[in-house]
């Protein structure tokens, strides 16, 4: 309590201390003087009202379409609409008409507020009470922004980097833009040519696409100074470019090249044909499309595998698989996914994300899958709000935005479920049940995307994807990702995306060189229950985090085993579980004990392509000096 108050923080909410410091250092809204003005429930319902103001809209094009009215609504009083709000209610109509979904004037709209009661003021209250619960939480920037001068709400961009000087830095101005707003950024640099190729206007010679990502670094470290949180970026080349083994071999163990940017090769079949084949790959000049050189597929592959366990970098990215399953391919190919590989997207595509928290539904031992269903069905229409309420940083990242309306729900929460339930990570029980809550997720938030074309209208793209096709009408053009909810698992006091438990007891150092245990509270929980929680027996465990070395009762280590006990193939095996029922992608890491073989790496790389998975990242423990987690204190 003491703490929360020196920080100036009224937790009206009861959440940890962790979360009380995330959201006072960047979320919560503060006055000219860098006071805070509001509780945590109080931003929920700031984000609840900004959002869900334009149901008023639809509420109007309910009326417009079939003169339905809500005769069990509530009439909003025109006067209680904030300046903010309204700005939200206005640009969102602008939008609407000129897509031809609502008709008539502003003031006419406002009419229908003043006289009829609507549906809004108890969707607004019912999105406020999920995320009061902690059941759903949106991602980052929507909390940041919404109701705030910036108005950006999503987490996840890509921007195209086309062949000129004049392009690539527009890129970097918008890459600036979206980062001051807390976005991150991905890109693929495949159109760039490559490292000494001619320039015609001054036949001098081309830098190539490793120097040009530089650039886009720096802007990343310039912004972070006085943006909302560290920009990220992904940085996507494709497995044929002449630069190729320069952009494998860019980043370093010391993280001090490209920092701000993980890396990954684009693959598409013909690589692994070529590799199994052991034949030649050969290099392409994008500019040309002539042949350039060649490599063998299996010296590339090696040098891949090597930078990965050294540096962590690059992981890969599989764009046949991601394009096989793109709905729009009638608007565009992909060639990029925002940085932490997620979220695979159009040239100026944008994303927002938000997660529900498993943790939160698992009632006597059991998944309640009745509450489940209800949280979904909100946190998608939620989210459909999210794409009309956002103010976007750049003209056509709104157009393409709001012709795809792709949305991202997902899972946090998922070890915290299973250790609840008694299920190990690492077993095919646990794969079950990850097949169980994601298959759920993926149907519900699908009916609910068609429910929400039917009550509004498809996605403006539609016509001529794969959904039109199919003749299934859908609100959004993806409603599905499993994001690393770095933040908001910390918010949402939870384990974070569908990662295992990274530690179950770990030391921190906090500033004044005290020392403070951390205790993960199920595994708490179950020590009490079993009689044998000790003081002494923490200390061993925080140690080194797990149990592996540990005598204790014999059900608890099987059940409560960490990311390093686990084997790659099963966090691979997890992820393309979770893949199958997923319209984007699935954020995951495969994390490795520090004394795992370059070959390790090799199979789980194999594996995710063979499983169909959308990409894969690793990580060997330690593979970097600047390494944000560590599992115990023995490092
Ligand atoms: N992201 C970013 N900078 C950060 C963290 C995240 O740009 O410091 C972006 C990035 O696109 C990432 C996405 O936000 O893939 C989602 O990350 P996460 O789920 O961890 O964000 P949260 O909503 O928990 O803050």
């Amino acid at each position: 309590r003491d703490e929360k108050e020196r920080l100036g923080v009224k937790d009206d909410l009861k959440l940890s201390i962790n979360a009380v410091k995330t959201l006072e250092a960047r979320y919560l809204l503060k006055d000219e003087e860098g006071k805070i003005i509001e509780t945590p429930g109080q931003m929920f319902r700031r984000v609840a009202i900004h959002v869900g103001i334009v149901e008023l809209l639809y509420d109007y094009m309910k009326f417009q379409k079939k003169g339905i009215v809500a005769e069990n609504g509530k009439k909003i009083p025109v006067s209680g609409i904030i300046p903010t709000q309204m700005e939200v209610l206005k640009r969102a109509f602008t939008h609407l008409v000129n897509e031809e979904q609502l008709t008539g004037t502003f003031e006419e709209f406002m009419n229908f507020v003043q006289t009829k009661p609507t549906t809004a003021m108890d969707t607004i209250d019912k999105y406020e009470q999920i995320m009061r619960n902690l059941e759903y939480v949106p991602n980052s920037p929507t909390m940041m922004n919404a109701g705030a001068r910036l108005g950006q709400l999503s987490a996840c961009f890509v921007l195209p980097v086309p062949d000129s000087i004049e392009d690539i830095f527009d890129a970097l101005k918008y890459q600036a833009m979206i980062h001051k707003s807390g976005g991150g950024t991905g890109f693929s640099f495949s159109r760039l040519r490559a490292k000494d190729d001619l320039v015609g206007s001054t036949k001098g010679v081309a830098s190539g696409p490793v120097s040009f990502m530089k650039i886009f670094d720096i802007t990343t470290d310039v912004i972070k100074q006085g943006g909302k949180r560290r920009g990220a970026n992904m940085g996507i080349l494709k497995f044929d470019h002449p630069d190729i083994m320069d952009f494998i071999m860019s980043k370093d163990s010391e993280n001090t090249i490209l920092s701000n940017f993980n890396i990954s090769v684009g693959m598409t079949d013909e690589f692994f044909e070529k590799l199994d084949a052991d034949d030649y790959i050969e290099l392409r000049n994008p500019r040309t499309g002539k042949t350039v050189n060649r490599i063998k597929a299996r010296t590339m592959w090696e040098t891949i595998i090597n930078k990965a366990w050294q540096t962590a970098d690059p992981g890969l990215i599989f764009l046949d698989e991601i394009n096989k399953r793109n709905p729009v391919k009638n608007i565009a190919d992909i060639e990029a996914t925002n940085p932490c590989g997620e979220q695979p997207l159009l040239p100026y595509e944008s994303c927002n994300l938000g997660s529900i928290n498993l943790s939160k539904f698992v009632k006597d031992g059991e998944v309640d899958y009745e509450r489940l269903r209800e949280v979904i069905r909100l946190s998608t229409r939620f989210l459909d709000d999210v794409v009309d309420a956002n103010k976007f940083p750049v003209d056509k990242i709104e157009e393409m935005t709001r012709k795809t309306r792709k949305i991202g729900l997902g899972y946090m929460g998922f070890a915290d479920m299973l250790l609840m339930l008694g299920i190990p990570y690492n077993s095919g029980a646990a794969l079950e049940m990850g097949e169980k809550v994601m298959s759920f997720l993926q149907e519900e938030s699908h009916m609910e995307s068609e429910r929400l074309a039917e009550e509004r209208f498809v996605f403006p793209g539609w016509y001529g994807s794969t959904y039109q096709e199919q003749g299934i009408k859908m609100r959004n053009s993806t409603t599905t990702t499993i994001a690393p909810t770095g933040t908001i698992s910390i918010i949402a006091n939870c384990s974070s995306s569908i990662e295992p438990l990274f530690a179950l007891a770990f030391v921190r150092h906090v500033l004044n060189g005290q020392e403070l245990m951390e205790i993960n509270r199920h595994f708490e929980n179950a020590l009490k229950n079993k009689n044998i929680f000790s003081e002494d027996l923490m200390h061993e465990v925080a140690r080194t985090g797990n149990l592996h070395e540990i005598d204790v009762d014999p059900e608890i280590k099987k059940v409560f085993v960490t990311a390093h006990e686990i084997d790659p193939e099963w966090h691979v095996l997890m992820q393309a579980t979770f893949q199958r029922y997923c319209d984007s992608g699935v954020s995951k890491t495969i994390n490795l004990p520090s004394d795992a073989s370059p070959d390790d790496i090799a199979k789980a790389y194999r594996l995710a392509k063979d499983l169909h998975c959308k990409g894969i990242t690793v990580y060997r423990d330690q593979s970097k000096v600047q390494q944000v987690l560590y599992s115990g204190t023995k490092s």
